[in-house]
Order: structure tokens, then sequence, then C-alpha cells
């Protein structure tokens, strides 16, 4: 596996790998890596001739109150884990490589960011969007794959691609969980032992939410009601949202009608947590 720090020496890489012919897959992450992401590579590796991830964690995305200092880290493991599953490039940026002197463009989308993380992240989309187009910019993909944990990520570089008129695919994939339902998170290693038992309350809500969906109840308070007592029957939860919403527009609904989105954010501790499902499929 090839590590690359430089973008000038990146995207001349991918422009090289694009004139022989090869069909590129791209994973981007902030490291610490679980099974969540190594899936996601398998995935890309499935797909393409040559796998390549990045490790960035990126500065513009996290608010000034947010956990950019203390984000997990382990850049070794991480290459390791990368190379085992057959990644063919790694590209792990300096800060200064992404965000040279006197840098100050910015990529936003501007209706599907407003929802469900972005109320009470205004700043964080505009991050993703930004550091996501530099990243496809740098690794020319033909394909890049995203993890449906971050459905409103995905969707939001769903729509960037789409207005923008990037020259690739995007794929979500999945949420990958641990044995009990926890979805893998690099911030679960924020959490001790009793607040990782009380962070099962977002997997035990969403399956009531089912249930209730399943049996008929379409009313969107009701269900809202019932996942917030059965959450705040957990010790050391706090809910930041629970939103029943439209999975295109991601705006609330009232009442269940076909496929709807139930995206949750919990705060267990001080660690906040996100995770999503689709009542209604099939
Ligand atoms: P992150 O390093 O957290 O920014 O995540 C990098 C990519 O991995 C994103 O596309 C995430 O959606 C994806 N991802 C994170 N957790 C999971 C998971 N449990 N299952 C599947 N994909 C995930």
């Amino acid at each position: 596996m090839e590590v690359i720090e430089r973008s000038d020496v990146m995207q001349q890489k991918a422009e090289e790998l694009r004139l022989a012919g090869k069909v590129l897959g791209f994973v981007p992450t902030m490291g610490f890596f679980h099974e969540g992401h190594l899936e996601l590579m398998r995935v890309a590796r499935k797909h393409c001739d040559v796998v390549m991830i990045s490790i960035f964690v990126n500065p513009m995305q996290f608010g000034p109150k947010e956990d950019l200092a203390a984000y997990p880290r382990d850049l070794e493991g991480d290459l390791e884990k990368a190379r085992q599953v057959g990644v063919d490039i790694a590209f792990v940026p300096t800060v200064d490589q992404m965000y040279a002197e006197g840098f100050e463009s910015r990529v936003s989308v501007e209706k599907v960011t407003k929802h469900l993380c972005g109320l009470s992240r205004p700043t964080h989309f505009d991050g993703v969007t930004t550091v996501v187009a530099k990243l496809f910019n740098i690794t020319k993909p033909h394909l890049a794959v995203f993890g449906q944990k971050d459905y409103q990520q995905l969707t939001v570089i769903s729509r960037m691609v789409r207005d923008l008129n990037m020259d690739l695919h995007i794929l979500g994939v999945p949420t990958y969980r641990e044995p009990d339902g926890l979805a893998m998170s690099s911030r679960n290693s924020y959490l001790n032992k009793e607040e990782r038992k009380s962070a099962l309350c977002i997997k035990k809500s969403m399956d009531l939410a089912r249930e209730m969906a399943g049996k008929g109840e379409a009313r969107s308070a009701v269900i809202r009601k019932a996942l917030e007592d059965l959450i705040r029957s957990h010790p050391y939860t706090q809910i930041d949202y629970i939103h029943l919403c439209d999975p295109v527009t991601l705006e609330d609904v009232e009442t269940l009608k076909g496929e709807t989105l139930l995206a949750l954010a919990v705060r267990v501790g001080k660690t906040r947590l996100i995770d999503n499902c689709v009542l209604g499929k099939g």
C-alpha cells in the first residue's frame, strides 16, 4: 500500500491511474478504523481496480465547542488495517496540505443541510462538502463509498455531486453494528462501561419505532413520545433530536406514509451518537 501525504502527488498519481484505464474507488474517512470503515473499503475493493482511502480529521467540519482536539487517532493501526483489506493507496494529508495559507473557498448545499444535525451543528456540513469536494478533485475517483450511518451526510454529498455535475458515482453502504446493535463509531471509544450500556437505548428505540409502525401507528408525535420516554429511562442520556422525516428532503412528516426516515442524535454522557433507520421499507 502506498501512503501519500502531499495533495499534488496524490492528484498526479490519480491522473496516471486514470490514463492507464483503471477504475478508481475512494473511501474518505477521519480514521480510527472499525469494521464499518473496513466494510466500505471492501465494497470499494469489489467494484474497483484501485482502492484509495483518505484519513483526515477535518477541522472545518468541527464547531468551536466540539471534539476536534480529542478526536481519537491511530494512524499506524489504521494503515495496517487498510493494508489487510487490500487498500492500494492511503492519502493522509496534513491540515496545511488541505488548507494552505490564504484558503477562502467553500462548497455549500443549501436545504438538506438545514435539518437534523444541521440544527445543532450549523457549520458542520459546509465543512464536510468543502473537504469532500477537495478530496474528489485530488483523488479523481470513479466511485466514492459512504456509510448510511451518516444518512444526512450521504444525502448532502449526493446532492452536491448532482448539483455540481461531479463526474463520479456515490454508493451508500448499510450501517455496520456491534453484536448488540450499537452502530459502530469512532466516538464509541469515548463511552465508559455504564454509558456503553445506556447507549443501547438508541437501537432499542429504533426497534420500538419499527414495531409501532408495523402495528399501524402512523402518528409521528406518538412514536416520538414513546421513543423519548424509552431513551429518558436510560441513565446519562440527553436527546439532541428525534425526527421522523422524508428520506429525500429530510423535512419532518406528521404522518408516516410509505418510507419514513427515523433519525436520532443522543448524547450519552459527553458523547454525541447518531443513528437512523428507514421505516416502512419493503
Ligand atoms: P468517519 O471516519 O466517521 O468520518 O466515517 C468515514 C465513513 O465511514 C463515512 O462514510 C461514514 O458514514 C462511514 N461509517 C462510519 N461508521 C459506520 C458504520 N457503523 N457502518 C458503515 N459505515 C460507517
